[in-house]
């Protein structure tokens, strides 16, 4: 007999709340470190199921797989069990005049319940990235992975099922309406990646429990090839930041500003990078992922389409095949098309020259804050003045996308790309709560307690000398 999904949503949500307190007392660093374990030992026995799943997906060459997907989950779980000792000590925190006699600490404490939306783009490591982070804080976790990669999301559930009791975590599978079911329930945090429109959904039921959230979003990354790039290497990093998987990475240069006086020996790197990767017939390269589906193939063909309508000039590629499209590099991209509103999330690279870096810069704070930013220039001081100037998740200089993989470097948005942070002692503290402890050790204060005689009056008196 098959469970019906709200019966399955309902139960999984409910035997992992009971476990609550339970997990409280007995889920130490011993037990997480075990979790951690079995997830690294699972996900190892089955890479090649993996490689196969996102072959099907969207035809993910393997080695991207390995790279983008496989290695930076077991690289979470191995920095994470490395330093969890050290992540879950309480911090202690000295005594200021006021609380002379009282000890206070910061315990790391489980939030409880989580909840983990992930999208298609990295089907496994958007999944099992946040799993880890979670379980390292002692929590619980319903996933719910993408409905648009049915091969991966199936084996997600198979594997954190050979992974993990489902008290401790358990995936539902399923499209908007399963997110909708399990977004109706009181979780003790959720943790989102998808698109900015799906995150306001989310935090708007989130706001119905007032359930902490964590919000991995998109948008539009900008990318700016300055006066005194070097222009080889800025094209080989923008290649591969734009390119691996089909240009479908949240932090994927969106469009790029390149200066005027390098522009034709920029483009020129950058078509010959391109060649280089990909050969003469890109739509038949195996290193070249394909579009996850029908609808985004078609979602991107109507903005190059629109854009060539409406005077754009395709200037490299445009070739596309079904689900499979050439990198593309655009010029004359103008803010009336689509192209320039959404996120392109595909392999459409719009460039545009630029003579005053000052244009450049209104022009991003114009916009909604991005989820990276990226600047190649030999010139540290162009770089950071862009970076002062500006908002975005993170920064590349240099390099692109690379900002993602440190463990140490919190990853994340602001406002319009996201809220909080993932990836090691970030990401454990997005799936903690700090818990505020002050005991009283020998106290002075009852002193200055009622009935306020002339004696409290005259030491109330003193204390606001001393502190005032
Ligand atoms: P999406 O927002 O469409 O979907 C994400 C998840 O939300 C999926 O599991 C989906 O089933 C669910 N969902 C869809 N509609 C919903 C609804 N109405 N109510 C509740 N849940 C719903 O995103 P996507 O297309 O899968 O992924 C692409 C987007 O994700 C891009 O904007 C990309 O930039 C962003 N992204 C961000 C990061 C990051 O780490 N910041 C990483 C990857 C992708």
């Amino acid at each position: 007999m098959t469970i019906a999904q709200p019966d399955r949503i309902a139960s999984a949500f409910a035997l992992q709340k009971a476990g609550v307190e339970r997990r409280r007392l007995e889920f130490g660093l011993k037990e997480r470190l075990a979790a951690l374990a079995s997830l690294r030992a699972t996900v190892q026995k089955r890479q090649d199921e993996i490689v196969a799943a996102l072959a099907a997906d969207f035809g993910k060459p393997e080695t991207e797989v390995i790279l983008t997907e496989i290695l930076p989950v077991l690289q979470e779980i191995r920095h994470t069990s490395a330093h969890l000792k050290g992540w879950m000590k309480s911090r202690s925190v000295s005594p200021t005049l006021a609380t002379l006699g009282t000890a206070s600490r910061i315990r790391r404490e489980p939030r409880g319940v989580c909840l983990i939306i992930s999208p298609w783009n990295y089907p496994f490591n958007l999944a099992l990235g946040p799993l880890v982070s979670c379980l390292a804080a002692g929590n619980s976790a319903i996933l719910k992975p993408s409905e648009m990669t049915p091969a991966t999301s199936t084996l997600i559930a198979s594997i954190v099922a050979e992974a993990f009791p489902p008290e401790l975590a358990t995936v539902v599978e399923g499209a908007k309406e399963a997110s909708t079911a399990l977004l109706a329930l009181p979780f003790d945090h959720i943790f989102f990646t998808g698109s900015p429109a799906v995150g306001r959904i989310v935090m708007e039921a989130a706001a119905k429990h007032l359930s902490s959230v964590t919000l991995e979003l998109g948008g539009k990354s900008p990318t700016i090839v300055g006066p005194g790039a070097d222009l080889k290497r800025a094209a080989e990093w923008v290649t591969f930041g734009k390119f691996a998987n089909a240009g479908q990475t949240c932090i994927a240069p969106d469009h790029l500003f390149v200066h005027e006086s390098v522009r034709d020996g920029f483009l020129a790197a950058l078509r010959a990078r391109i060649a280089k990767a990909y050969g003469d017939d890109p739509l038949a390269s195996p290193h070249l992922a394909g579009i996850v589906n029908d609808h985004h193939a078609g979602r991107l063909g109507r903005l190059l389409d629109d854009a060539t309508a409406n005077g754009a000039r395709i200037i490299d590629g445009g070739h596309r095949n079904g689900t499979r499209m050439a990198p593309t590099l655009m010029e004359a991209v103008t803010p009336d098309m689509e192209i320039d509103r959404e996120e392109i999330f595909g392999p459409v690279l719009p460039v545009i020259a630029y003579s005053d870096i000052d244009d450049v810069i209104a022009r991003i704070n114009g916009r909604p804050k991005p989820l990276a930013l990226y600047v190649f220039d030999r010139d540290r001081a162009f770089a950071e003045r862009i970076i002062a100037a500006t908002s975005s998740g993170g920064v590349g200089v240099n390099l692109t996308v690379m900002h993602y993989t440190h463990p140490g470097l919190p990853f994340g948005g602001v406002n319009n790309s996201g809220i909080g942070a993932a990836h090691g002692e970030h990401g454990f503290l997005t799936f903690s709560h700090e818990r505020a402890i002050m005991e009283n050790r020998f106290s002075s204060l009852p002193m200055l307690f009622p009935p306020y005689t002339a004696g409290v009056k005259r030491l109330a008196g003193m204390a606001k000398k001393l502190l005032g």
